[in-house]
């Protein structure tokens, strides 16, 4: 599974010209190799394929990445051992990945190796990760399901008095419970005027009838995210409420019928963002309509104004148009959406009515 990958990834440094990349990001790591360690690099030619680490994951690598050929480190000496076998290499134009190196390990670097011999890169890993085999969308809708099942049950713990940071608790210890290794991230419990922050922290606040709650939580499924929002009424909601449900839910229908094969991140993006501004609430919806998720709950591509990608058969993205405002609270509705030859299929089940949800 891991050589078809890093097969693909040597076209890739073929047409960029590139005899080499360095692979330092840890989930770049994991998606080539299948080394899930916390510490090592790739170093991966025309012909070979090394996996640089020490004593902890000698084992690790021989269970996780057969196919990888195991430079051994000291404790302690990654840095010197990795320059060491780069040396050794001495390629004309070594790629490596410029999010995931440091000025200091960069500087080190080129204390051995000609400076004009490393070529940074962005996004080569990356790139090859945005398009799912059957294997890793197996993991996704196993990790979707997860969610689903957290967000049914935590609905029946929304009660007045119960805090944020309780719904929070509960929603990850499900999560676990139910077989994910671990929530996705850290499960958003946003009421009441809270929910105006998009990325709302969890807080003791106690939730009160007629509280707006945007719930947004995921699972991790070997390996794989899955992402959820949802949005409900404690009690009666009055008719702000319901109108401004009513858009979103509007915009994100009509955002999952524009997302498509050949559609670029603008143009879905666009979709959401224009019906939310004809009603008058451009400058409430102030993020991106959504992100592909696999190893990373973000990741490539991106669905924005200023993304520059396009939707492909095999992607996994969001889309999750959100109004918030502040002080009164806020809207996101999230589904997961695997993109098809014909269109797409909305892999997240868990209930979205049309109208606000009154618990
Ligand atoms: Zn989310
Ligand atoms: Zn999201």
């Amino acid at each position: 599974m891991s050589s078809a990958r890093v097969e693909a990834l040597r076209k890739v440094l073929a047409e960029q010209e590139l005899e080499g990349l360095v692979v330092t990001n840890r989930t770049n790591v994991a998606y080539l190799s299948g080394f899930r360690g916390s510490a090592g690099a790739l170093i991966i030619t025309a012909d070979q394929q090394l996996v640089v680490t020490d004593f902890r994951y000698f084992t690790q690598v021989a269970q996780q990445a057969p196919d990888f050929e195991l430079v051994k480190a000291e404790q302690g000496q990654h840095r010197e051992t990795l320059i060491a076998t780069l040396k050794d290499l001495n390629l004309a134009r070594l790629g490596f990945e410029a999010q995931a190196v440091t000025v200091d390990e960069h500087n080190a670097w080129t204390e051995e190796i000609p400076a004009n011999t490393l070529i940074p890169t962005t996004g080569l890993v990356e790139e090859l990760r945005q398009i799912k085999e059957e294997a890793e969308l197996t993991a996704i809708r196993a990790a979707v399901e997860l969610a689903d099942q957290a967000f049914a049950h935590i609905l029946s713990y929304l009660r007045p008095g119960v805090t944020e940071r309780d719904l929070a608790i509960e929603t990850e210890y499900f999560l676990k419970r139910a077989g994910a290794e671990a929530a996705a991230f850290p499960p958003i419990v946003a009421s009441g005027p809270n929910g105006a922050l998009p990325h709302a922290t969890v807080s003791e606040r106690a939730i009160q009838p007629g509280d707006l709650v945007v719930f947004d939580l995921g699972a991790m499924k070997d390996g794989y995210c899955s992402d959820l929002t949802r949005t409900v009424c404690l009690g009666k909601a009055d008719a702000m409420q319901q109108e401004v449900y009513a858009l979103v839910y509007r915009a994100q229908v009509a955002a999952l019928e524009a997302a498509c094969p050949g559609r670029t991140g603008p143009e879905v993006d666009a979709v959401a963002r224009n019906l939310i501004a004809e009603a008058g609430y451009e400058e409430a919806f102030g993020h991106g309509l959504g992100h592909g998720v696999g190893l990373e709950v973000h990741e490539a591509p991106r669905l924005s104004s200023t993304s520059e990608d396009t939707l492909k058969a095999g992607m996994v993205v969001t889309v999750e148009p959100g109004i918030y405002l502040p002080q009164w609270g806020g809207v996101r509705i999230e589904d997961l959406v695997l993109v098809t030859e014909e269109g797409r299929e909305v892999l997240t089940q868990a209930a979205k009515p049309s109208i606000l949800l009154e618990v």
